[in-house]
């Protein structure tokens, strides 16, 4: 019954998906559902009684801070997810600002192009986003961030790179400003956390963007991304130990004993850390290095493609496998649509109104068929969107935006109504 109620699910092996799913290949699959079957009863919630978990959380650790370049003394810890390391980054942040700055309500800077988590973040945490421009390139705005900071600032954040556009912020600039005014630098590489390392490897010249930058304190990478772990799989880290007991939570008045938990959650899925050890040890150095070699020889194949075609522009300079591109021609959303009609399924991008390209190993024996759909796609006489991307090409330029997230929550009431079926 499972198998055939997945009949109508995205169809992400055949690499017609972009985003949601990063599929290394059916060998990285199988060592995934091995990993997830032996321990998918057992919970990270308690380290003493699962000491093979805490080996192995441990190991995934030390793993991601010799990619990151963590200095000596570095920690971190596993999450459930890109969204989960920053809510604990923002709170350690909070908590610093608070026993050692004093500052009763920070406030943090957030390009406007940084993840929503930290809105989400900032909004259970009652921290207070300042959000700072980007220039014409997708940047973070350095001067503004610095004119923007002020005695309440606590945390500068920063994307490695930026999922709209895939573009790497001015770290070392925002964490030079952090370290002027002595405050904390996050670095959001949950894309590029378990990437960027081997692009750099394969010679392609990048800015540094981890803790070799002296200000940067706390990097988020997600393992469930670009380390092609099972879901459920992130890491937190920080530059020392003293940062991430901010972090941590205690309650020691229970009748049912002392508790301390380093995150979030409570349970955790002891399968979800197996797994990410297994995928990290399976593939190895040179198994990342080689995924790293075809995603990238696949995105400049589709970005080239994607700029021959008259009209259509790759937006700002994509650091790895993420990009977005406009059209001066078309209803860039139509021609989404156009793609749709042909099986190919893009997120679409406000602000600029872009198709948005996540590109993994499961695209390298697609990129020509997506080129060839997209070419046909352009030259066809596109009527507006309808449907979905007109509904979404209308919310986008809604100017009353509270008017657009009670849309939104409408939508989510209607598609998680109990019982329903699809
Ligand atoms: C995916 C992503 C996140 C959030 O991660 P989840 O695993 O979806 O919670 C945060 N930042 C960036 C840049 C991301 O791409």
């Amino acid at each position: 019954m499972l198998e055939a109620r997945r009949r109508d699910d995205a169809d992400w092996r055949s690499g017609r998906t972009f985003s949601l799913v990063y599929h290394a290949g059916d060998e990285v699959v199988s060592v995934l559902r091995d990993a997830l079957s032996l321990f998918v009863m057992e919970n990270g919630l308690s380290p003493l009684a699962f000491p093979s978990l805490r080996a192995f959380e441990n190991d995934v650790i030390a793993i991601a801070l010799g990619l990151l370049h963590g200095p000596e003394g570095s920690v971190g810890s596993m999450t459930t997810g890109g969204t989960e390391s920053i809510l604990m980054a923002v709170r350690t942040a909070r908590e610093w600002g608070r026993s050692v700055l004093g500052i009763a309500r920070p406030k943090i800077l957030v390009p406007v192009t940084a993840h929503p988590a930290f809105h989400k973040a900032a909004h259970y945490l009652d921290v207070e986003v300042v959000p700072v421009p980007v220039g014409p390139d997708f940047r973070g705005d350095v001067e503004a961030a610095r004119s923007l900071a002020d005695e309440r600032t606590v945390l500068v954040v920063a994307s490695a790179p930026s999922y709209p556009q895939g573009v790497l912020d001015p770290i070392a600039e925002l964490a030079a400003l952090a370290r002027e005014r002595r405050i904390l630098c996050h670095v959001d590489a949950c894309l590029g956390g378990f990437l960027l390392p081997f692009v750099e490897r394969l010679g392609r010249p990048l800015p540094p963007f981890d803790f070799r930058v002296e200000g940067v304190t706390s990097i988020s990478a997600d393992l469930h991304k670009y380390g092609y772990a099972a879901k459920g799989a992130s890491v937190v880290l920080y530059r020392d130990a003293d940062l991430r007991k901010h972090q941590f939570f205690t309650h020691t008045e229970w009748p049912g004993g002392l508790y301390v938990s380093p995150t979030m959650t409570g349970t955790r899925s002891g399968a979800a850390i197996a797994a990410a050890w297994a995928v990290l040890h399976y593939l190895g150095e040179e198994g990342y290095l080689d995924l790293a070699r075809r995603v990238l020889a696949t995105t400049d194949r589709l970005r080239a493609g994607i700029e021959a075609i008259p009209g259509l522009h790759v937006l700002g300079e994509p650091a790895m496998s993420v990009l977005s591109f406009v059209s001066d021609r078309h209803d860039v959303y139509a021609l989404g649509q156009a793609l749709e009609r042909r099986g190919w399924r893009l997120d679409l991008n406000q602000r600029p109104a872009s198709l948005h390209l996540m590109v993994t190993p499961a695209h390298e024996a697609h990129a020509d068929a997506f080129l060839a759909d997209l070419r046909a796609a352009a030259a066809e006489p596109l009527s507006p969107a309808a449907g979905n991307a007109a509904v979404y090409g209308m919310l986008a330029a809604v100017e009353d935006r509270v008017q657009v997230g009670d849309f939104l929550k409408g939508l989510l009431d209607g598609i998680y109504t109990p019982g329903a079926a699809p």
